[in-house]
């Protein structure tokens, strides 16, 4: 048994800390309370004085996109193998900066399972991976920019069949564009739909028939609609979200996925903006008070919200996730208890994964990360994390750095 003594530990059904030891074994937090024995364990871990909060999950990842190109164009034709040891930089990026688990919504050739398995088997560092595999698309122009992430299907048929390939090669879920994309060619629009309900029903149907779920990236308001009626369990960005259509996804359970950090981060980051093309800045700079507005309404109107950054944007870097929980609170009007909400609880039940992630609880998978400062107080502190263990295993020290 390992042991962590000593540590504020956050429980996230009470919103609160209280000093507590958390022991360890196999991987599970296997007791939380007082009373461990300094003299039984065999292996402990001073976390006195720090903040502990279960490690954080981002539903919307794209572990494969290289975060300082800001011209799709012209990162199309990377070799796989160069992107493969990119999306293991990646990878360990995001795992130390407290972000135990990912959900990756459009990898690229599937080079992001090789660096799932490599991180499974314990050769490389990163969080647990959730894979889209290749995201499914309609016959779009923006093809030519992420050739290594669409799976074009056109119909009924050929949906179902592209869904049924993504879980052939090992998908957990199914990732469905039900509108045009802010990052795409000059002559999509995002405000247009592309999969049509019955084609958004046949992806929701193989998932659901496979115990997988389904992302859908929206902006327009009729494809989140569509979505919603389609049955899909995440709405991604969801832009132009009227008070009527969020109404809809909390009566239905539909989970929002906000991404602010795809805007904010870009309007951080000079050399990102720099390498851009015109239209997707213009795009990008025009949407962006609307997009957080959107997120503001939907969680005054009781939508479940999970947290997810589009982390591989431009400007928006592998490792800097942590900030869209401090924009959901600082921007959207969320208390620091709800923001922890979005990256533990809500994005675990989300994966399905609510039994094994997203609470210091018994029985969980022991995935803790630890601050200095109390992220109730300030919830910048996120972005600052000094401990990260997963598995029971350390990732990260930094305690008295
Ligand atoms: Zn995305």
């Amino acid at each position: 048994m390992r042991w962590l003594m000593g540590g504020q530990v956050y429980d996230v059904s009470t919103g609160s800390f209280r000093t507590a030891d958390i022991g360890i074994a196999h991987g599970r937090i296997a007791t939380v309370g007082s009373g461990a024995r300094r003299e039984h364990a065999d292996d402990t871990i001073d976390a006195t004085g720090l903040w502990l909060l279960p490690g954080l999950i981002d539903c919307h990842v794209h572990l494969t996109l290289p975060t300082d190109a800001g011209d799709p164009a012209a990162s199309a034709n990377r070799s796989d193998a160069a992107i493969t040891l990119y999306a293991a930089g990646a990878a360990a990026r995001t795992l130390h900066a407290g972000i135990t688990t990912v959900r990756d919504v459009g990898g690229w050739n599937y080079v992001e399972m090789a660096v799932r398995d490599a991180v499974d088997s314990g050769s490389i560092p990163g969080p647990r991976m959730f894979l889209a595999g290749r995201l499914l698309s309609i016959t779009t122009s923006t093809v030519e920019y992420y050739p290594g992430m669409y799976e074009v299907a056109d119909g009924v048929d050929a949906v179902r069949a592209a869904a049924r390939r993504q879980l052939a090669k090992g998908a957990d879920l199914i990732k469905v564009m039900a509108t045009g994309a802010m990052l795409s060619s000059e002559t999509e629009d995002s405000r247009a739909i592309q999969f049509t309900l019955e084609e958004l029903r046949a992806a929701v149907e193989i998932a659901h028939d496979n115990h997988k779920h389904v992302a859908a990236h929206c902006h327009a308001l009729r494809g989140i609609e569509n979505a919603v009626e389609a049955g899909v369990d995440s709405i991604e960005h969801c832009t132009f979200a009227d008070d009527a259509v969020l109404r809809k996804m909390a009566a239905a359970g539909t989970t929002l996925v906000p991404t602010v950090c795809a805007g904010e981060l870009l309007f951080r980051d000079p050399a990102a903006i720099a390498s851009m093309p015109p239209h997707l800045l213009t795009r990008m700079a025009e949407f962006n008070d609307l997009h957080i507005d959107a997120i503001r309404r939907a969680h005054q109107l009781g939508v479940a919200i999970a947290m997810g950054t589009d982390a591989g944007t431009p400007g928006n870097h592998h490792g800097l996730n942590a900030e869209e929980c401090v924009l959901l609170s600082l921007k959207a009007g969320l208390s620091p208890q709800e923001s922890i909400r979005t990256a533990t609880v809500n994005a675990a039940r989300l994966l399905r994964q609510a039994d094994h992630l997203g609470a210091l609880d018994e029985g969980k998978h022991a995935d803790i990360i630890g601050m200095c400062e109390n992220p109730l107080d300030d919830i910048t502190a996120l972005t600052r994390v000094a401990l990260v263990i997963k598995a029971g295993e350390v990732a990260r020290d930094e305690r008295g750095a």
